[in-house]
């Protein structure tokens, strides 16, 4: 609760002291591309972006469900993936180009022998203080030098994942090449995979069966650490929340805002725009609109992950909003001077707020009532709820 209070303290001084053009929109760097933008079957399963992984929580750099490689790595795997859909296989990705950030999230992870929460699943013969000793966790990772691919085959008549006898990230002998811990038939399908990625100009890592790195590295020495991320496609959500803004301000149902909330892989989730008008509700802005028609899609009150696009920078009340829905991207169109030009102000509101609750000609705000409350929140704190 504190915590919120102060971001939309510093939310509010902020916009009063600079309001710059928007830092915003990742951009991956030169070199690098989408395996899907090259591979369009190629089929992800980007396990650091949720919980199926040996830490069991989303791992640090992972934005968006996405794999990224160099430019070259990217094109010999295209190669790959060209001789394995020959054969009836798609490609399925794990994991790709791997901040440094993410890394160090693993070694911390690593130090904390405390953490056995995923055992069973990825290392339930392994001592977890041994996990460097063995070589299953190090300060750096291949695949922070952007040329390296973790993945499996899914056979396409079926869609079914080929058994390779041991899942990704599983720690233990049963996942070398060679092992005897396998059936023939597993062998087979992991000779499927290595002889297309070798004839593509991978190497294979002898410890892991899904593992490959292009022999002909373009970084060979460099150690990237720029999050895995997409750009959300905000033209699109301009355009849409213009076209909604336009079309409820025309009914008459309120000013000419929009806004469109982006997901995390860059879909457009929702979109709308003000209605307070038409519903008679002062709180029915475009933004927090969107954020109720985004929760009731998804299910959650929670919306990490995602942007909002505005057509006018959000009030407070709306930037607020924002804020309990965990989205912390907000892209805007026009400025609030622009929205002063026709008649919208919101500065005193922030002004309010800055002051420290103060003007009473805003707004008058007493205590009264604190002891039947406090009861109230004590029955609360007893039920044992989920705190949002
Ligand atoms: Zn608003």
């Amino acid at each position: 609760m504190r915590r919120r209070v102060s971001i939309l303290f510093l939310a509010a001084v902020m916009i009063l002291v600079n309001i710059a053009a928007p830092v915003f929109a990742f951009v991956l760097p030169e070199g690098f591309v989408y395996v899907t933008d090259v591979i369009e079957t190629a089929l992800l399963d980007v396990r650091y972006y949720g919980n199926n992984n040996f830490i069991g929580t989303r791992i640090d750099g992972y934005e968006a469900p996405t794999a990224v490689l160099t430019e070259e790595a990217a094109a010999a795997l295209k190669v790959a993936a060209d001789i394995l859909e020959e054969q009836g296989f798609y490609i399925k990705v794990f994991d790709a180009f791997r901040p440094q950030r993410a890394v160090d999230h693993f070694v911390r992870w690593a130090q904390d022998l405390d953490d056995q929460k995923m055992k069973e699943l990825f290392y339930p013969d392994v001592d977890k203080s041994k996990l460097f000793e063995l070589g299953y966790i190090a300060e750096k990772s291949g695949h922070s030098r952007g040329s390296t691919v973790d993945l499996t085959l899914v056979e396409i008549a079926t869609g079914k994942e080929l058994d390779m006898g041991s899942g990704f990230d599983f720690f233990g002998p049963i996942s070398h090449h060679g092992t005897g811990l396998i059936t023939k038939e597993q062998e087979a399908n992991r000779n499927i995979l290595r002889d297309a990625m070798v004839a593509a100009g991978f190497a294979i890592y002898p410890e892991e069966w899904w593992h490959y790195t292009l022999k002909d590295e373009p970084y060979p020495d460099q150690y990237f650490d720029f999050p895995v991320d997409i750009a959300p496609d905000l033209d699109e959500a301009v355009r849409r929340a213009i076209e909604q803004a336009r079309t409820t301000m025309n009914q008459d149902f309120g000013g000419p805002f929009g806004a469109a909330i982006i997901d995390a892989d860059g879909t457009i989730l929702a979109v709308a725009s003000n209605t307070v008008l038409r519903d008679h509700d002062p709180t029915a802005h475009a933004e927090v609109n969107a954020i109720r028609l985004a929760g009731q899609i998804k299910g959650t009150y929670d919306l990490s992950g995602c942007t909002i696009y505005a057509t006018g920078y959000p009030c407070p009340m709306c930037l607020s909003a924002i804020i309990w829905a965990n989205i912390t991207e907000v892209v805007y169109g026009c400025r609030p001077e622009d929205a002063e030009e026709i008649g919208f102000r919101d500065d005193f509101i922030y002004r309010f707020i800055e002051d420290g609750r103060k003007d009473s000609t805003v707004l008058s705000i007493a205590e009264y009532g604190r002891d039947q409350c406090l009861e109230l929140f004590r029955e609360y704190s007893e039920l044992e709820k989920v705190i949002y």
